[in-house]
């Protein structure tokens, strides 16, 4: 037997030395849930660790994140009134809107991300404005979308990351963000993103449970794959920055299928239930809490994934370190 692998895993040093993939804090984006109302403010209990800021909350936790080596987050806004028509969500004194405007202010160079949909807005849940029969109207919500991000765009926020999956929104984002000379505004598409079990925890997060039926009818069904190929490439033609896969562990496959068809850079969300998860069962004892994260996170970056949205992001960087 000339050829023996488990040479080269005898000591730490030999297997830094050929280790592949690495995580980098860099990369990493915090997601950040901001509240207009104070009462709001609390720690969501289905997310041990993680709370509800308000804008000065999220401006101090930015700062700490900053600190770290976490250089980008990702708001979600809660807001005070929601009605059947999202109105909160492009009041250009938003939440997310202040939001934006506070931290920019504070740390000008915190690459600043704004999910953008509807659901936290409306008081029916869904991510769009419904026609009578309830289902979602796809350009009507699309035109919300587009000015919400104009407001967005006005506040200073670095990127828009269209969640909603309504098809067109991408192009009609890029058209009336460069009619109003916001060029430099990048688009993160959320483009595979699925009718997931495991964002339950993030819809106490972010009280956008629907009030009747689910998002079947616009998030993709999780047994498909080639459909994800193809939501990715119409993305891309639209003018896509970055795409994204979401969830992240279930949809590995996905993020490999991205990684080798398209060149743009590709994100991963590695959302609420896989965070809630992991934490319960350290809670538990049942997993060795810093291993699992670890594993997990590299698993992203071994997909394939240049940009890892994770609820984890503080956690890691605080063992791992600004560099
Ligand atoms: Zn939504």
């Amino acid at each position: 037997m000339h050829i023996r692998p488990r040479r080269l895993r005898r000591s730490p040093v030999v297997r830094a030395m050929v280790r592949e993939h690495h995580v980098r804090v860099e990369a990493l984006v915090q997601p950040l849930f901001v509240v207009e109302r104070e009462t709001d403010a609390a720690p969501i209990s289905s997310m041990p660790g993680i709370s509800r800021f308000t804008v000065d909350g999220a401006v101090a936790e930015a700062r700490e994140l900053f600190a770290l080596g976490v250089r980008s987050i990702l708001l979600f806004g809660i807001p005070e009134s929601k009605d059947a028509i999202a109105s909160s969500n492009y009041d250009p004194n938003g939440v997310v809107q202040r939001a934006i405007r506070a931290i920019k202010a504070a740390l000008p160079e915190m690459y600043v991300i704004a999910d953008l949909c509807n659901c936290e807005y409306t008081d029916h849940g869904h991510c769009g404005v419904l026609d009578p029969n309830g289902d979602v109207e796809n350009d009507a919500t699309v035109a919300l979308l587009v000015r919400t991000a104009i407001t967005y765009a006005e506040a200073g926020v670095d990127v828009v990351a269209p969640s909603d999956m309504m098809d067109g929104r991408v192009e009609a984002l890029r058209s009336a963000l460069d009619a109003r000379g916001f060029t430099q505004v990048a688009i993160m598409a959320y483009s595979a993103k699925y009718a997931s079990a495991f964002y339950g925890p993030f819809r106490e997060a972010a009280d956008s449970t629907p009030q009747f039926g689910d998002r079947r009818s616009y998030q993709m069904d999780p047994p498909n794959a080639r459909e994800a190929l193809r939501e990715m490439a119409l993305d891309v033609e639209e003018g896509a920055d970055v795409i994204m896969v979401k969830p992240g562990l279930p949809y590995l496959d996905i993020v490999r299928l991205a990684r080798d068809t398209f060149d743009v850079p590709i994100a991963v969300y590695n959302v609420s239930g896989e965070y809630s998860m992991l934490q319960a069962a350290i809670a538990n004892g049942w997993l060795d809490g810093e291993r699992a994260i670890d594993e997990m996170l590299v698993s992203f970056v071994r997909a394939g994934a240049d940009i890892i949205i994770t609820y984890f992001a503080k956690e890691y960087a605080r063992r791992h370190g600004a560099r």
